[in-house]
């Protein structure tokens, strides 16, 4: 894995002074490297608990459906995982106190606590490695706050995401892409935190934390390379066969520059030619 990194490296970009309002502006992070993660004892996807579980909440249209299917499908690949899409839960299944209007902007939400703890634990099957919901209605977390994005519980490893905020898919081409790249860039930094990674403050990466739209959809999708030896060693998959697997996923849904960043990144680790010889 070492060699990976030193080999890898040279095409991350570390991560510049924070802008005013970054993640990092707000607050201290130790940051993680490979070897520090080997020592946490992580939490893997091995062994009794190695299924990954996409759990569908409430109505989608037919074009947020396919941001669904594809974001299942991509967890998969980013975490050489097996993924189970489960049958859909109505989002009568939600009781009124753990919904409401918001009072000045009118939008319908749901409870993330509630869905994490009474509809997500309660189901979590014996050999998920974690479950994540996905809806297509807003959230909000509580008491003091307007929405969230998401949330997750990582011990639980559970979490619940909403498609709500990441754009309108169904409007044009550019905007889908802009929605399932969102969609699947949370789901894999969060999926991240559920095998153990912490914020990375070394590189731009997948893993960093942020404090707004803005600063998320400044992130890439791929990890930087110290990120990147976590899940291969967690995950036991092969740099190379992972970089083709994603680069093929990219490429076949129009995300062009993810599709040749994982292009880069395998040319980088394939062992040069031997040059011919006249
Ligand atoms: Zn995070
Ligand atoms: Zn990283």
């Amino acid at each position: 894995m070492r060699e990976v990194i030193a080999k890898l490296a040279p095409l991350h970009r570390k991560l510049g002074k924070p802008q005013p309002g970054d993640w990092l502006e707000r607050f201290q992070e130790p940051g993680q490297t490979f070897e520090e993660y080997l020592k946490c004892d992580p939490v893997l996807p091995r062994g009794r608990r190695r299924i990954l579980y996409v759990q569908p909440l409430g109505e989608f249209t037919e074009t947020q459906r396919k941001i669904v299917t594809l974001t299942a499908e991509f967890l998969g690949l980013y975490y050489g995982a097996a993924v189970k899409v489960r049958k859909d839960l109505p989002l009568s299944i939600i009781p009124a106190e753990a919904r409401r209007v918001h009072p000045t902007w009118g939008d319908k939400q749901i409870l993330t606590t509630y869905v994490l703890d009474k509809v997500l634990r309660p189901r979590l099957p014996a050999d998920a490695a974690a479950c994540i919901a996905l809806t297509a209605s807003d959230l909000w977390p509580g008491k003091g706050w307007n929405f969230v994005f998401g949330q997750a519980s990582l011990v639980q490893r559970v979490g619940v995401w909403s498609l709500y905020r990441n754009g309108e898919p169904d409007k044009s081409g550019r905007d889908f892409r802009l929605c399932l790249l969102r969609t699947i860039k949370t789901a894999a930094h969060e999926i991240g935190h559920m095998f153990s990674m912490r914020h990375c403050i070394a590189y731009e990466c997948c893993l960093c934390g942020s404090n707004s739209r803005r600063e998320s959809d400044r992130r890439p999708l791929a990890l930087c390379p110290e990120c990147l030896a976590k899940v291969c060693w967690a995950t036991r998959t092969d740099p190379i066969a992972r970089f083709e697997a994603l680069s093929k996923f990219c490429g076949k849904n129009d995300l062009k520059p993810e599709a040749r960043f994982y292009d880069k990144s395998i040319k980088a680790l394939r062992p040069a030619r031997p040059a011919q010889t006249p």
